[in-house]
Formats: C-alpha cells, structure tokens, sequence
C-alpha cells in the first residue's frame, strides 16, 4: 500500500501550482492570486489534508495510545507544511502570486486544548512518534473553546472564551459514535480525527471525542455557564473552574468520557484485528499522561469482567501489563484524589471495582500511606496507576530521584523495578525549522541537514566556536528575530522596546512555584537602583507571558503587579530609557513561537525541587538563549550538558528546600527584616506608586502573602537571584564569551530533542515492533 500512495503523493508533490490553483478554482471561481489571505488560508488547508491523506498511516503489531486530557497542538499549517517537505516550495509559489506564507499563517485560529507544558509534551511526542515511524495514537477531547482567552482590563486578568473550530479546520469528522453511561444520565459521543504528520515519514491520528448534544449558547458571560447541564457542557472548556462542587464533578465526567471511549475505540481495534483479549498487552500499550486518564484503568476491567467473561484476576492481570503512568508533579494539590461519593454519582459502575482495588492492596500492604481509598473516603488516582501499571515514569532525572527517594518513596520500595526516567523532550520540527527559518538554514548551511532527522548533529557546531564569522551570524540571527518581536510588539502590545536592549524573558503558565513573583521584586530593585542614579550600561527589556487559573487569586494578582510595574516604569521618564516592562496578552504556543528565537536570557526561576522538567528552558537553549536558573527539573540536565561556563546556576539546593518543608522552618519574615534590599522591594508593593496606580485589594493581598507565608520561598532565594541576574547582564557586554555561550547552547541541544524522548519511550516501556 505504501508504495503506491507514495507515488500518489509524488504527483500531488510534482503539481503543487496546479493543484493551488485548481483548489482555488474549485471552492472559490479564482486564481490564487485573487484570492484573500483567509480564502488562500482554507486553500492551503484543503491541499496540506490531501497530501496527508495519501501518506503512510503506521500500523504494527503493537500500538501505543497516548491518553491525555490535553494536547497543546497550536497552529498546524506551517508544521504540516515543513513535515510534508513542501514548506519552501509553497512559500515560493505564494510569493509569485503576491503573497506572504507569514501573513497567511497569522489566519489559522490557535486550538489551545492544554494548559501548559503537560499538554505542549503531549503534542511534541505524537510529532515524535509519527517522525519515528511507530504506530501510536493520541486520544483526547474536542474542547470547543479550549482554555479560556486571555484579556488585561483595568491592570487585571479576564477570561474570555477562545474559539478555534470553523466550518473548515483540520478536524474531520467521522462515522464513530459511542455510547457512555454516566450514574445518571448517558451521552452520545462522536469521533474527530487530526492528522499527525512526521517529518519525511507518514502519518498518525490524534482521536479527539466530543458529544452531539454540546450547546455552545450555554456560556454566559466571559466563560461562565451552567455546569450541571452535562449533556449540554461536557466539552466546552478545557479544566472547568474547579473550586465549586460542580466544577469538581465535571471534571469527572469529562475523565470518564475520555476513558470511556479510549477504551471502546482500543477493543474495537483489537477486535477488528481479531486479537485475542488475553493478549490486551502483546497489542496496545495505553500510556497514561498524569493522573486525569486513571479510570481507564477500572473501566477496561469492568469491561473484560462483565462483557468478555474474564475472572477477574485476569482481567487485572492483563490490563496491569497495558498500563504505563508518566508523573508530572510533586505539588501535592495537583495529585488527584477524589472523594468516593463524587464517584459513587458519576461513575458508579466504576465503585465496585475501584473497591476491589483497593481491597486487594489493603490485603497485600499495612501501610495506609500506599492505600487507594483513604481514611476520608478519598480515592487516590496516582496510586490506581502505580499499583495497577507496569511503568511510572518521571520527566526529568532530579524529577524522578525526588519520587524515588521522597514524594512516593512507599511506592518505590514496593516496586523499584516500576520506576524509570525518561526527560522530557520538544520537538525540533516546531521549536527550530518552524519558529526560527533563518537559524534553521544557517545550521544548514554550517553543519549540513542531518541535525534534522538526528539532533545529535547539533555538535558539530562545537567545531565552529572560534571561527568568528560564525559567531557573527549568530549574533544577527538573533538580531533580526528580536527586531521582528519588537515590530509585533508594537502593534500587539503598543509598547516601544529598543532592539539594542538586552531581551528578558520569562513565559509559562503563572504559578507561585515558578516564582514569577521574584521576577517582579528583581524589576523593582532595578527600577529603585535607577532612580537612585546607577543606570545599566544597556537597557533591559523584561518580557513576561502567563495566564493564571481562574479560581487562583494569589497567581491573579501577581499579574496584576506585573501589570501595575509597566504602567510605572514604561511611564517614568527618568526610567523608560534604561528598561521597560511588558506583560503580553494571551500567551499561548503561537506567541511562545515569536518571543523565543527573539530571548537572550531564559528565565527558569522556579523553587528548586518544583518544576519536574519545564520544557520552555529547553525551546530557548535551543534557539540560543542563555539561562538563567536554579537547580531544578531539566535545568539540571541543561547545566550538566553545557558545562558551569554557559549558564547561570543560583538559590538553594532542592534537598536543602525539601528538608525546610520537613521541618517547617522557612519564615520569610526573617528574610525580609535581614535585608534592606529585600525590604524595599517588598515594600515597593504597597508604596503610593504602585496603589496609585493599582488595586489596594489586590497588592495588599500579594504583600501578605509574601510577608506571612511565601509557601514557595521566594525571599530565600532573592538576593542570589539579583546578584546572578546583574552577572548576567554584565557578561553579556562581553560579546565574545556571550556568543561562544549562545554557540555551545545550541549545539547541545539535541539531547532534548523529543525523538530522543520517544525513543527511550520505546525502548524501555512500549516495546513496538
Ligand atoms: C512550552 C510551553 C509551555 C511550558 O513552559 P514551561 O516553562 O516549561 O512551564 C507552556 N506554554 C506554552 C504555550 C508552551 O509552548
């Protein structure tokens, strides 16, 4: 079948022109040349969708099903084009008919069906899987507005509801529709597929389940709406706010829904191959991306017990061989547990075997730490998949050794043999050839292609350290790029930012672990040095994305202060000249796209033993940022690579961090009272400059917060942070070391080359031919 679809394809390849045109003709009765960039948009849709209909679709012996409750896809068009090999020729085309392939991709609405970095890995490895060539699929759902769309008003975060599915979009709808009961009610599903292309291979699916009955009116104002009417809501947004009871059930039900149909669309396929059950696990390996897809693991019990006869040893037994968990945190409020009697309402069919579960593990081990039912009658989703999964895994080597020694050390005396790490990974296609064309030809250029299909090759840029010219052009990639962000950030943000400046940039998803909040003090100390007289011998712009949970007030208002310190610093005069602020609206994957090949310093700042991994730190290595860091998640990793002489190392160590939580003895007030620095940034919070500017509710709040609990340790850490930051800035008037380290950066990226993940995948948990 290959060979003749790849000839199908060659022709599609061979005719491109004709094609556009004829497509053009087709939907629209004119030229390309005629057509709008909206209509060129839906063009270039349509033909990317026919060469990726005719490409290779993997399918082994074995396959791996990828469940996830978020895939963080972003744009496709361009991605598609470059994994197809025909990137260049359509921008050539389009250029000989007036057009801008850049203009044309800003016409594709962003689905943001993640959150963060747990979904954006999620959309790395299926790129990964199809690259390498293995049968996988991922299987999600079809949020209709996804995570909410981020607007600033009045210095504050508002949420608004984010639309991305049109008439025509990369989903195509198909004949598959499920049944899924619920204690009270049942549903009707219906399967979309998304095409996966590999880079120069074939193609994967990423199944995403919606129901018939959604009612996109139900949503009110910004992003509220009525949450009980499930059959009506169940895939209108992506993580409900969850701090009511309602939001917390339907999370639930949105968990089951996605399980639910995982399972039945994963036993049709073994049936349609005639695979006997009882070999579930020589057939599909279901690999389960945190806690939210756990059920799965009750369900296809209950399923191969009440309608495929097995015994329920068996039944365990082979599902326990399927099963693989990937960890994604340590902090304790996001490890899921869910009260029995929210389940006892929603899935009640699942209680009997989670009970059974449980009993099993009360039977075996006295330990009610290990336990899955607690003594509240609280049902620990984590400890489903550790007892009842061959595989735990998790995403960074510090990551892991925490989960080993600390965080589920019971469980690893259970069960070492379980336990393994395997770091997370980007995917290059995205994070180089997409996001930064003229880096990606100059490597090309330097050190030939094969850095495409193997990262690896990234080193022999090594080979060019001292040739001069070489550094030269570094210097002028990132140039361009930081003079195209400045140009978009005028017209998105309507700020002025000097290109010449050094570019700052911490972008991720707001939260006290990652210490956004330290950022800002560092911005105030600067700004007081500046009034006080001692001025940068560069300005510095300090570049900031994130959206917070809507229902986390502390993460709220610290975007408030970030707002309130632009207004006061890009507004001062006696300051404007030596830094600015800006807080961007809407972070999201296409704006991470622009600010990353634009960043000199990478900020990955977080309390050292918090972030399991953090991707963003390995897209701005990539692209020639130095970080900036603590000791933690993959920063650990990056240090190890690049050597003390290309990054910047500070703050407390994670074992030092987590024997402070053991003994309960960090008191930020003893910090802030030690040091005058420490006290005027603080301070500077709730001065009249800022409350002027800003809500006294909302500063007053942040202020207490840091003074009286400070739960993630930003004072300890201060002023090493500052004393780092300004080294930094200094070593970045060296010009010689400063692109020697951009160099070295570079070049020892591709151990995060998410192909490098995905192969250990394989290699160690999922076993396809
Ligand atoms: C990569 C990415 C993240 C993850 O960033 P971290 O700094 O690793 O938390 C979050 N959001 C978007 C849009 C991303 O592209």
């Amino acid at each position: 079948m290959s060979k003749h679809t790849n000839m199908q394809r060659d022709v599609l390849v061979l005719n491109l022109e004709e094609q556009l045109e004829g497509i053009a003709e087709e939907k629209y009765g004119k030229s390309l040349k005629e057509c709008t960039d909206r209509e060129t948009y839906f063009v270039l849709l349509d033909m990317t969708t026919r060469l990726m209909n005719v490409a290779e679709v993997y399918n082994g012996e074995k396959k791996v099903y990828y469940i996830s409750m978020e895939f963080l896809i972003g744009k496709l068009l361009s991605n598609n084009l470059i994994n197809l090999r025909v990137y260049d020729r359509v921008k050539a085309i389009l250029e000989k008919n007036g057009k801008d392939l850049a203009v044309i991709e800003e016409c594709e609405p962003e689905p943001s069906l993640g959150n963060g970095g747990l979904g954006r890995l999620a959309a790395c490895f299926l790129d990964s899987i199809a690259t390498l060539g293995l049968a996988g699929e991922g299987i999600g759902l079809n949020y209709h507005f996804g995570l909410f769309k981020q607007v600033f008003k009045d210095h504050l975060q508002n949420a608004e509801k984010n639309d991305w599915i049109e008439e025509q979009s990369w989903l195509e709808k198909t004949d598959t529709t499920f049944e899924v009961s619920f204690g009270d009610k049942k549903v009707v599903s219906r399967l979309y597929n998304m095409d996966v292309v590999g880079y120069d291979t074939g193609v994967n699916k990423l199944r995403l389940f919606d129901i018939e009955s959604i009612d996109e009116s139900l949503v009110k104002k910004g992003i509220d709406f009525d949450k009980t009417k499930i059959d009506k809501n169940l895939t209108l947004f992506l993580y409900p706010d969850d701090s009511d009871e309602a939001g917390n059930l339907l999370r639930i039900y949105q968990e089951y829904f996605l399980v639910s149909n995982a399972a039945q669309l994963i036993l049709r396929e073994q049936k349609e191959r005639q695979y006997d059950l009882h070999e579930l696990n020589n057939h599909a390996v279901i690999q389960i991306n945190d806690t939210h897809p756990t059920m799965i693991i009750p369900e296809l019990i209950r399923i191969l017990v009440e309608e495929k006869a097995f015994s329920m040893d068996d039944a365990i037994d082979v599902v326990s061989k399927t099963c693989a968990y990937t960890n994604h945190t340590i902090l304790a409020e996001a490890l899921e547990t869910w009260p029995l009697k929210y389940l006892e309402k929603v899935v009640p069919q699942l209680v009997p075997y989670i009970k059974e579960l449980d009993k099993r593990v009360r039977a075996k081990y006295k330990n009610p730490k290990v336990q899955i039912i607690d003594k509240d009658k609280k049902v620990h989703m984590a400890f489903i998949d550790i007892h009842y999964g061959f595989s735990i895994n998790g995403v960074a080597a510090i990551h892991t050794d925490i989960l080993k020694d600390s965080e589920l050390n019971d469980f690893y005396k259970i069960y070492p043999e379980k336990f393994n790490n395997k770091t997370n990974g980007i995917t290059f296609r995205r994070w180089l050839l997409s996001c930064n064309h003229p880096l990606a030809d100059f490597l090309s250029q330097t050190i030939g292609d094969g850095f495409k299909k193997d990262a690896n090759k990234l080193e022999k840029l090594l080979d060019h350290i001292n040739d001069e010219e070489v550094l030269d052009q570094l210097e002028a990639i990132k140039m361009g790029k930081k003079k195209e962000l400045v140009d978009y950030l005028k017209k998105h943000e309507n700020v002025e930012v000097d290109p010449d400046s050094i570019f700052d940039i911490q972008v991720k998803r707001l939260h006290e672990y990652k210490r956004q909040q330290m950022n800002a003090l560092y911005i105030i100390h600067k700004y007081l040095e500046i009034k006080g007289g001692k001025k940068p011998s560069r300005p510095l712009t300090f570049i900031f994305g994130a959206k917070a949970a809507p229902a986390y007030v502390i993460a709220k208002d610290i975007i408030h202060l970030l707002l309130v310190l632009q207004e006061i610093v890009n507004n001062d005069p006696d300051v404007n000249k030596y830094m600015k602020v800006i807080m961007v609206e809407n972070y999201n994957v296409s704006y991470a796209e622009k600010l990353i090949p634009a960043c000199d310093v990478s900020e990955q700042i977080s309390l050292a033993s918090k972030e399991a991994s953090g991707t963003s730190n390995m897209k701005f290595m990539l692209n020639g940022a130095v970080t900036l860091g603590t000791d933690d998640g993959a920063n650990v990793e990056i240090h190890e690579l690049v050597g003390d002489d290309n990054i910047y190392i500070f703050g407390v160590k994670a074992d030092e961090v987590i024997e402070h939580y053991k003994k309960a003895d960090y008191v930020s007030k003893d910090y802030y009272k030690k040091s005058k620095v420490i006290k005027e940034a603080v301070d500077f919070i709730v001065s009249k400059e800022c409350l002027k500017v800003g809500h006294k509710e909302n500063l007053e709040r942040l202020y207490n917060e840091l003074l009286n609990k400070d739960w993630f340790m930003t004072l300890i850490d201060l002023e090493s942070y500052i004393a780092k930051k300004d080294e930094i800035f200094a070593d970045y008037e060296k010009r010689d070391k400063w692109k020697k380290m951009m160099l070295t950066n570079i070049a020892k990226a591709g151990y995060f080359s998410s192909d490098r993940t995905i192969a250990e995948y394989n290699r160690d948990i999922w076993h396809l031919n």
